[in-house]
């Protein structure tokens, strides 16, 4: 998902790493940079232009934080920024307040609106809902079996027109639907409508006197990510054709680029309400802007990494740790221990870890770190004496055997730390050569 414009991003974050300040001539470069990343990601231009012109000015005007480095700051900006075009608040259903809430789905054929009805019926019945389905599309041969075997795999009932019982006529049934909804004490009747493959007047015109006969609480319209630019043009003849109260994303999954996820909302005025993201009925949850954005710049929740970092390290600490990373000493095993003891302030590792850049991948491993460990490493590095923190070379057999039994822990322990802390070292002077973004180094976790 998003992986061209999050590739893109982050080579442009990566080239401002470094940089004490930010000049006129960085801002202005960073946001062609960004400029370009957006539009290879097809995001609709008067989007990128609105958000490019935001960059700019936030950047400019942004006060000098102490705790943040220039890459951090725009990394913060630019996550802000799409949050806000994605649509800021993660947009809730609302419900009727008299029983059945009728949402009814529109778009063109493919776009996944009977997958969709199956995801949002299952979604919804694992909130205690009693959901009906009901197949108010009659133009596709296959529609109803379709949503039957959706609704089976859902488990949720699908009210389908019985034959010679109004079987033609996608209107009567809906409005049939919601009775039958109200006699059986459905909380909430999902309308599945029939889709062309172009956009189409007579199919706009179903969708109309659909949403005449049952006036939904909700109208979704419902459309294929993977189609880009196309995606906001069909979004536009909708809205005028039938209109729509929010939109749901689907084959997300499929999407490397972003640009219907990042457009619509601009272009439509109407919050993406839902994220659909493959096959499978699980592949289904609400639209969480904030969460998309960090996707995007693939920095798990580094954000709130960092402002907790903010809210918690004196600046006086956070300063002499980054001069300390910044000069030609070496790492040593005593910093090691005053990082951990930092980022301990910080909170769980486990939580901590979740939210760092790239660590998406890495989520089995994280659920097994544990602050005991950090507790164990701590006790050892402390069982050893100065010269040894200092220089770990020294630290040969018999000693490690005497800080094994110092801090109660076994000898493969001690070793494993001082393997991990000759790793951790490489990778210090690594950084100091090219820079990670970011906090304070977190080495050998
Ligand atoms: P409809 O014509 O709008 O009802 O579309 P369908 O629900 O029949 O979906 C069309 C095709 O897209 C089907 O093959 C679905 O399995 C597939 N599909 C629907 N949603 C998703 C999704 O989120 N990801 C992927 N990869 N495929 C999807």
């Amino acid at each position: 998902m998003f992986e061209t414009l999050s590739d893109r991003l982050t080579s442009v974050f990566t080239s401002l790493r470094g940089k004490g300040r930010l000049s006129e001539e960085d801002i202005n470069a960073t946001a062609r940079e960004i400029r370009l990343a957006l539009l290879e990601a097809d995001v609709a231009l008067p989007v990128v232009r609105e958000f490019i012109a935001r960059i700019k000015e936030r950047a400019r005007g942004e006060e000098v934080s102490k705790a943040l480095n220039p890459a951090q700051q725009v990394i913060k900006i630019v996550n802000e920024e799409l949050v806000e075009i994605l649509g800021g608040e993660t947009r809730e259903i609302r419900f009727a307040k008299n029983p059945p809430t009728v949402i009814m789905l529109a778009g063109l054929q493919g776009a996944g609106k009977t997958t969709l009805a199956g995801k949002l019926a299952r979604w919804l019945a694992a909130e205690r809902n009693t959901p009906l389905l009901v197949a108010a599309d009659l133009q596709r041969p296959n529609a109803v079996t379709q949503l039957q075997v959706v609704g089976e795999r859902a488990k949720v009932p699908v009210f389908a027109p019985q034959p010679g019982n109004g079987v033609g006529d996608p209107v009567e049934v809906a409005r049939e639907a919601v009775e039958h909804a109200k006699r059986a004490n459905h909380n909430i009747v999902i309308v599945d409508t029939a889709g062309r493959l172009g956009v189409d007047a007579e199919m706009m015109q179903q969708a109309a006197d659909i949403r005449d006969a049952v006036r939904p609480d909700e109208i979704l319209f419902v459309v294929d990510a993977m189609i880009g630019q196309d995606a906001v043009n069909t979004a536009q003849a909708f809205l005028d054709g039938v209109g729509y109260d929010a939109v749901a994303l689907t084959k997300l999954d499929g999407d490397a680029r972003g640009g219907a996820a990042l457009s619509i909302r601009h272009i439509t005025g109407r919050p993406i309400m839902f994220a659909s993201t493959g096959e499978k009925l699980e592949d289904f949850d609400l639209f969480h802007p904030d969460r998309m954005a960090s996707r995007i710049l693939d920095m798990g929740d580094v954000l709130t990494l960092i402002e907790q970092a903010q809210r918690t390290f004196e600046e006086d600490e956070v300063n002499k740790m980054a001069s300390k990373m910044a000069s030609d000493e070496d790492f040593t095993l005593d910093d090691f221990l005053e990082q951990i003891s930092m980022v301990r302030k910080l909170g769980p590792i486990g939580n901590l870890l979740g939210m760092m850049p790239g660590m998406g991948q890495m989520r089995e491993q994280i659920n097994n770190v544990d602050d005991r460990d950090l507790d164990r490493i701590t006790a050892i590095i402390r069982s050893m004496t100065p010269a040894e923190r200092q220089n770990p070379k020294l630290i040969n057999g018999s000693r490690r055997l005497r800080i094994a039994n110092g801090s109660g822990t076994q000898v493969g322990d001690v070793s494993g730390l001082v393997t991990r802390f000759f790793e951790a070292q490489k990778m210090m002077r690594q950084m100091k050569n090219g820079g990670m973004p970011g906090m304070p180094g977190m080495p050998g976790m």
